[in-house]
């Protein structure tokens, strides 16, 4: 039997061996607690300290600009709660739950928000942004690539709007770090969010870039590590492999990016003779690598029978997002702010490339996705459907 193909890696991504090997030493013989004063301690410090470089290198940035912190989510919580516990808050509509549940909670705190909108590439449109800023706005929460489309937003130009009206911006960019450039020194961000296991590094493990001089709460409160912004002991051996999975990227990034754009446009371009009715959703070149959203017109609301075929067939992929899946059969919150009706918001395909897939992969599942889709159904379409050009969403 064929080997399973995995393109599912906006949900999660395998662990580099790479990077288990640079953990494995933290995980048996060198066990000290950071803050010991003693050599076990020590050694625990020194691979701390050489993390941070790493996570810092990759941005950019200066090491005492990193603090570590749970998760991805928990970074995007420790940017908005601690920074804007009062006044106006801006997000697009299109954010990870850890930014819009976050935005929740500071509302019930008395805090306004506002949503901004995206167009039908999911881009966030800087004028809306210049139009939704207030004298009272403390913070712009804007994601660097959505997790469900794969689009990149124009962070350096968002951040910019927001720093000329005094505000701070925040960007999450768990789906972008270690995939597309982030130069803290060229772009203006004042916060940034990052999770290890989206880049082939372990899960439970993220960092905040906090840029100097920007003065944050902490939410968790204890101990003092983290500079006081992130109390608890440290995962040492999840943060050396955060540390390491950086240092990885940040040597084969760009050779990567060219790959996986390669792979992902050869898929595409398959599509277009054996799946007609597919289209692209989102910006076309705008957006992650490896990251394809399909929708297949007229059979959107078998995505979900759809993805488990394929599943059959040996073929991971997701439906919208993982962080969703127990929302599977309702419309996408990120689709339907892209202006999706609701039959159309139901039915994606994400189908999203790592550091491990082949060419081989991508020409398997080329031959295996126009099976999956010739045995759905076609349900009925609806107004408005035309020439694949007017139903592309891109
Ligand atoms: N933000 C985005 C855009 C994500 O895609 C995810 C995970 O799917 C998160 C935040 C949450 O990261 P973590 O799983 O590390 O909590």
């Amino acid at each position: 039997m064929a080997a399973r193909i995995y393109f599912d890696h906006a949900a999660t991504t395998p662990l580099d061996p790479r990077v288990r090997e640079a953990m494995e030493p933290f995980l048996a013989g060198t066990f000290g607690n950071p803050s010991s004063l003693h050599q076990e301690g020590r050694s625990a410090r020194e691979a701390l300290d050489r993390a941070r470089g790493q996570v810092a290198d990759l941005l950019g940035a200066e090491s005492s600009e990193v603090v570590f912190t749970g998760s991805g989510t928990e970074a995007d919580n420790l940017a908005l709660l601690g920074a804007a516990n009062e006044g106006h808050v801006i997000a697009s509509a299109i954010e990870h739950p850890a930014v819009l549940e976050t935005c929740r909670h500071l509302e019930k705190l008395g805090v306004e928000v506002t949503c901004l909108p995206v167009g039908t590439d999911g881009i966030v449109d800087p004028q809306s942004l210049k139009g939704a800023l207030r004298p009272q706005t403390r913070l712009v929460s804007v994601m660097a690539a959505n997790n469900v489309a794969g689009t990149l937003q124009p962070i350096a130009e968002l951040a910019r709007i927001t720093k000329e009206r005094g505000a701070l911006f925040h960007t999450d960019a768990v789906q972008a770090f270690g995939k597309v450039p982030l130069d803290m020194g060229k772009i203006p961000v004042d916060l940034l969010s990052v999770s290890a296991h989206k880049l082939h590094g372990p899960k439970g493990v993220g960092a905040l870039f906090v840029r100097r001089g920007v003065a944050l709460n902490p939410i968790v409160h204890g101990g003092g590590q983290e500079r006081g912004l992130r109390s608890a002991t440290e995962n040492v051996a999840g943060i050396v492999g955060l540390g390491e999975a950086c240092a990885i990227a940040k040597g084969e990034m760009s050779s990567e990016a060219a790959r996986l754009v390669g792979l992902r446009e050869k898929i595409l371009d398959g599509l277009k003779n054996t799946v007609p009715n597919a289209y692209l959703i989102g910006h076309s070149y705008k957006r992650l690598p490896g990251h394809l959203c399909l929708g297949f017109a007229g059979q959107e609301g078998e995505a979900i029978t759809l993805l488990l075929e394929l599943d059959e067939a040996g073929v991971a992929v997701s439906s919208g997002s993982a962080c969703s899946a127990s929302h599977a059969d309702k419309p996408s919150y990120v689709l339907s702010a892209m202006g999706f009706d609701p039959i159309r918001a139901r039915g994606s395909l994400r189908i999203t490339l790592g550091r491990f897939n082949t060419e081989d992969e991508a020409d398997r599942f080329s031959e295996i996705l126009p099976r999956a889709v010739s045995r759905l159904k076609t349900v009925a379409t609806h107004a408005g459907f035309g020439a694949r050009s007017e139903r592309s969403p891109s």
